[in-house]
């Protein structure tokens, strides 16, 4: 059965009601530590876009971000993977220990970061090459080449996308649905075996049933994988996450924006129970 004529499931709960039927997550204690994050400052030529974020990240949870536009959510979530290095005129100021090492440390190798901390974007971003070649691809640049065939075939299956082309492996990516290219780039991502799952975004450029699931497969992978989303869509975050991080943006008085970590919880206290107005504000819609 293609996406489309599935049935579209109705949503129509509050980001609060759906926050309210959530379990809260099995506590995590301090070996679960993924990244713990002091002080960060990102800025861009100079100009700072996020100031002096603290928290942690802990072991297979799924953590989002949310925020308004333009509160620094991409920029921090780039943080953890080093893809800042790659633009122009970021710098990074602070420390995100990562299992206990420094990520910006001088001896730390930033290409087997992004191995161990791998990204799916907001738009899928295939290979234009076949579905076999998308999902080698890493292992083939890490010499991870014993046993390819089963590699590949594995991470579809946990990308739940093998049923769907498991006998067209050699027909091109790009004949894939959106969904499935974003599946397809989950997947690709998980055959180097890493640690993180970062995803900015995912299922922006997704249709409802797309979103649905990419969704479902997020409460899978946690099982396995440490999860960080950036979303704008506040029930995917009451639905998926177990941790919510709210950003804003601070404006001065000579009108500079800076983005600002303003909570940071469960998500079902996030989003019943915030303890700032401003959380309050926009998890109810009257800001933001
Ligand atoms: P969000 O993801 O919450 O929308 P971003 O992280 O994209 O926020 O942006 C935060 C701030 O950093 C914004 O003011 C944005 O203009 C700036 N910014 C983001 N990326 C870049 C970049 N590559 N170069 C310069 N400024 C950037």
């Amino acid at each position: 059965m293609s996406e489309s004529e599935t049935e579209v499931p109705i949503k129509s709960l509050t980001p609060r009601d759906l926050a309210r039927e959530k379990p809260t997550p099995e506590p995590r204690s301090a070996e679960d530590v993924v990244f713990h994050v002091e002080d960060l400052v990102v800025s861009y030529s100079g100009k700072c876009a996020l100031r002096g974020v603290t928290l942690d990240i802990q072991r297979n949870y799924v953590t989002a971000f949310i925020g308004p536009s333009g509160c620094g959510k991409s920029t921090f979530i780039r943080c953890f993977n080093r893809m800042n290095d790659l633009i122009p005129g970021a710098t990074v100021e602070g420390t995100i220990d990562y299992h206990g090492t420094d990520l910006y440390g001088p001896d730390v190798d930033a290409v087997e970061v992004r191995k161990r901390i791998g990204m799916v974007f907001q738009k899928p971003n295939p290979f234009p090459k076949s579905i076999y070649d998308n999902v080698a691809f890493g292992p083939r640049v890490l010499g991870m080449t014993d046993n390819l065939d089963e590699r590949v075939e594995q991470a579809l299956h946990r990308a739940a996308l093998w049923d769907e082309v498991g006998k067209r492996l050699k027909e091109s990516a790009l004949s894939l649905s959106g969904g499935q290219q974003q599946r397809l780039c989950i997947a690709r991502c998980i055959a180097v075996e890493p640690d993180v799952i970062l995803m900015d975004e995912p299922a922006s450029a997704l249709d409802p049933i797309a979103t649905t699931r990419i969704e479902d497969l997020m409460q899978e992978l946690k099982n396995d994988y440490t999860i960080v989303v950036v979303t704008h869509n506040m029930q995917q975050a009451a639905r998926v996450a177990d941790m919510t991080a709210f950003f804003s943006v601070d404006v001065g008085q000579d009108g500079d924006r800076t983005g600002v970590l303003v909570e940071y919880d469960t998500t079902d206290k996030m989003f019943t129970t915030p303890s700032d107005q401003r959380t309050e504000d926009y998890v109810t819609g009257r800001f933001g």
